[in-house]
This record gives C-alpha cells, sequence and structure tokens, in this order.
C-alpha cells in the first residue's frame, strides 16, 4: 500500500468529523478511520498537530491508558534501538513527558515500568516478535496492542487487536483500579479464548500468550469450569 498523502490524511479527518459530528480522537481514527494513527504520527508528530493542521481544536485532554503510554515508549525504543529520553518523547512521541511524569512520578521510573533501564542500548531481540494477527482472535490487522501481563524489568505479555485488548481488560480488569486484576485479566482472556472454541489446557494458553504463571492459569481453568 502506497503511503498517503498529506492531503487525504486531512481530508480523511475531516470526513471523520462530518460523520461523527465531532472532532474525532486518535482512537476514533483506528477504529473506523481509513488511516491508522501512526500515518499521522509519521506526518505530523502528535494527533493533536493533525487535528490543528486539519483546521480543528484538539480535543480535551483525557486520561491516556497507562499501556498506552508505555506502548509509546517501547514503540520509539524499538524505533531508535535505545531507550528514548524524554525530550525525545516530547519532540517525536505521541504523549508529552510531563504526562509520564505525571503518572509514574518520573521520566526513569516510566522508562522502568515499560521494561527499560534509563539509558540502555536495545537490541531487536529485546523485543518479542510482533505476530502480525491478534493471538486472541486470530484477525490481520497491523494495530497490534502490547498487552502487559507484567511490568518492569522482567516484562511479559503478548499482542492482541484492540477489541480482544479491550476484553482481556474487562470488568475492571486494570493495574490502577484493581490489585487483583491479573486474576480477572486471566479469566477474561480464557473465557474469550474458550467462546472461540480453542483448547483449553494451562500449558498451551501459558505459552500462547506468554502468561508468566502456569499455576496462576490452571488456578483459573479450575476455578471457571471448563
Ligand atoms: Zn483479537
Ligand atoms: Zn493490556
Amino acid at each position: 500500500m502506497s503511503e498517503p498523502t498529506t492531503d487525504e490524511l486531512l481530508d480523511e479527518i475531516c470526513r471523520l468529523k462530518r460523520e461523527l459530528d465531532k472532532t474525532p480522537a486518535s482512537t476514533d481514527m483506528d477504529e473506523i478511520g481509513q488511516y491508522s494513527v501512526r500515518d499521522y504520527q509519521k506526518e505530523f508528530g502528535k494527533w493533536n498537530d493533525a487535528l490543528r493542521e486539519a483546521g480543528l481544536e484538539p480535543n480535551q485532554p483525557k486520561k491516556i491508558p497507562t499501556d498506552e503510554l508505555l506502548n509509546e515508549i517501547q514503540r520509539l525504543a524499538r524505533k531508535f534501538h535505545k531507550v528514548p529520553t524524554k525530550k525525545q518523547m516530547n519532540d517525536i512521541g505521541e504523549y508529552y513527558g510531563g504526562s509520564y511524569q505525571r503518572r509514574f512520578g518520573s521520566w526513569s521510573e516510566a522508562i522502568r515500568q515499560a521494561g527499560f533501564e534509563p539509558n540502555q542500548q536495545i537490541s531487536e531481540s529485546d523485543f518479542r516478535n510482533k505476530p502480525s494477527v491478534c493471538q486472541l482472535c486470530d484477525s490481520p490487522t497491523r494495530k497490534l496492542d502490547f498487552h502487559h501481563w507484567r511490568y518492569g524489568s522482567n516484562k511479559a505479555g503478548c499482542y492482541l487487536c484492540r477489541d480482544c485488548h479491550d476484553q482481556v481488560h474487562a470488568d475492571g480488569a486494570r493495574p490502577r483500579e484493581d490489585t487483583d486484576w491479573l486474576i480477572t485479566a486471566v479469566e477474561n482472556l480464557i473465557r474469550a479464548h474458550r467462546e472461540r472454541g480453542k483448547k483449553i489446557d494451562a500449558s498451551t494458553i501459558s505459552e500462547r500468550y506468554n502468561i508468566p504463571s502456569e499455576n496462576l492459569v490452571e488456578h483459573v481453568i479450575e476455578k471457571i469450569g471448563t
């Protein structure tokens, strides 16, 4: 697919604005737009800058999900093979360094939560190969999120499409909202896995989704019954 032109990108923002009758959020573009937010980041830097370019007032800042903040650090790290600095985030990242400071206390802490050490050089092998399909529903998409089971220097997770990712975090299964979120998230995942007629087996499941504890998976399978 050829790269969309600047005009095409801006026209698509205007089209969404007419369709939704509001200034489109970046998530609207990812969900129903013709292009991905990444296309806009490449061309304009930040989504809000693209909106301004299209003659629209940026959206009110809303709380950015922690996963998304951390995914953006990982995206930049992958791109430059080096842990990004706060200034690089300000200059070329989707979010502002200040948002990280508010959420994590400091930029260095945000870096640690994203699974790196500050100022670390990063090799390609530090990342799991990004698959081209969602690991849960198998639908091919280039909009895959990295979902964390565990944060920090021994991070673990898997790639999910936006819908499946939301499903895993349903019922308040979010680290910020519930200290037992992990059990709920694993339960959500296994239910979704089962609904798709996939085999319920602890070792298969923990391997497929890179869940750090097979015992936890076994426990949840017992809990929900097969
Ligand atoms: Zn999916
Ligand atoms: Zn997640």
